[in-house]
Parts: C-alpha cells; structure tokens; sequence
C-alpha cells in the first residue's frame, strides 16, 4: 500500500500536529504517546515516509535502532522502571494503528498490567512533565 502523508506523525513531523517531544536528530524524533499503555510510553519513528518495516529502507531503520538504543535507558532511569518493552507493529493485522513506522519504547514493572493499546488519552501536562523526565535523564547520560 502506498505510503499516505496524511497519517498523523507525518502531521506532527511538518509541524502540522503538536507532540511532547524528547529527542531528534537528522533522520529520527521522538516523543511521548498521547494514549499511552503506561508513564512513559514513548514513540520513536524516522524522518523517512515508510508506513512499515518492510518499506523503511536500511539507513532510516539503523538510525532509528540507534535512537531507540539512546532513549532506552533515559526513559528507564526517568521511570524508575526495572524493565522496558521495546515493539514495532508491521501492518493492521499486528495491531498498527498509526501507519507511519515508529517503535514504541515502554516501562514495565513486575505486577504493573499495561493499560489498552492506543485507548486513552493521557493528561497533556502529564505528558509535559514526563518529556521534561526524559530530557533530564539523557542530558545526564551525555
Ligand atoms: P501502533 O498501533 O501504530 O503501533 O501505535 C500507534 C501509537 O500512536 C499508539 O500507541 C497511539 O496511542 C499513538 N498515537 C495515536 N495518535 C497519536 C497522536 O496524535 N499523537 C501521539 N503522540 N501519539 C499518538
């Protein structure tokens, strides 16, 4: 299927769309999920117009595996979280909603479930203060 610029990250990619961002480079950005399945769900897609996996092409998936790779502990260290799920839906059928690619980046913890996929929308300052953890966090691991 062809890639449709209408999909709302590529809104809040031309600025079109506001987002609680927390890092962005040349080829990626990240920012806080507005329906998050637990504090700190974050969102890390590439500046490249792919809806999925099998469409991305290699350099875009390698810097957005870096970045993933940057932001992990930060939002670990900013959530005090003892573990991280790290997902990347490929198609309606595994669940993607959003069909510009991105991987979602979220806390875990023994006993804590994770609330429904893409469900509720979070408080914005919430989601304020919860960038604002994770910009902390990685200024400290720089
Ligand atoms: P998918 O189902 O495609 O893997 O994930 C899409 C994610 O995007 C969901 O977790 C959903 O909560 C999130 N989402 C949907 N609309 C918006 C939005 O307008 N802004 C942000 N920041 N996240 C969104």
């Amino acid at each position: 299927m062809a890639y449709d610029d209408s999909n709302i990250f590529a809104k809040i990619l031309r600025g079109e769309m506001p987002s609680f961002k927390v890092y962005e480079d040349d080829k990626t950005l990240a920012f806080m999920d507005v329906m998050p399945q637990a504090e700190g769900h974050t969102l890390v897609i590439p500046k490249f117009p792919a809806e999925n996996l099998f469409d991305l092409v290699p350099d875009y998936a390698v810097a957005m595996a870096l970045t993933v790779k940057r932001l992990a502990p930060a939002v670990k260290k900013a959530f005090d979280a003892p573990g991280l799920m790290i997902v990347q839906l490929n198609g309606s059928a595994a669940g993607q909603t959003v069909f510009h690619i991105h991987t979602h980046i979220i806390p875990r913890a023994h006993g804590l479930e994770l609330k429904f996929h893409a469900r509720e929308m979070a408080d914005f300052s919430e989601l304020k203060n919860h960038a604002a953890r994770i910009i902390e966090a990685l200024g400290e691991s720089a």
